[in-house]
């Protein structure tokens, strides 16, 4: 998708502090983190959201909580995180490529979930 900035960033056309990157999947580090560890796991191929997964494209998103599994260890998140995919515009969904946060460093909140 040649307007997507999350695609933009998975081809290198647009700067991201990345952590991991393998041949499904990339994941950087949120531009406006909302916790002291604050990063996106993002498949390579763009599916709009969570709203969009099929048996067809399944495989990108289930990757992504593996990637998600081994960045726990090397960012060292063994106190806990939550994932969260927002999907759609009352979930605040901003980037319509379908993305988890990850978040941690800090006892969260709650309130969510
Ligand atoms: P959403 O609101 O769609 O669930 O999440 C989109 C996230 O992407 C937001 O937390 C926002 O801060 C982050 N974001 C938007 N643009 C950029 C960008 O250009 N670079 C990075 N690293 N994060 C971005
Ligand atoms: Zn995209």
């Amino acid at each position: 998708m040649s307007d997507c900035i999350f695609c933009k960033i998975i081809a290198g056309e647009l700067a991201s502090d990345k952590l991991y990157e393998d041949e499904g999947a990339v994941a950087f580090r949120d531009i406006h983190p909302q916790a002291p560890v604050h990063f996106l796991v993002v498949p390579k191929r763009h599916i709009a959201s969570v709203a969009e997964i099929t048996p067809e494209n399944s495989g990108a998103a289930a990757h992504c909580f593996e990637v998600i599994a081994k960045l726990a260890v090397q960012e060292k998140l063994s106190g806990g995180f939550r994932v969260i995919s927002n999907c759609g515009e009352n979930a605040g969904q901003t980037v319509p490529h379908i993305h988890f946060h990850v978040l941690a460093g800090k006892t969260l909140g709650a309130a969510m979930v």
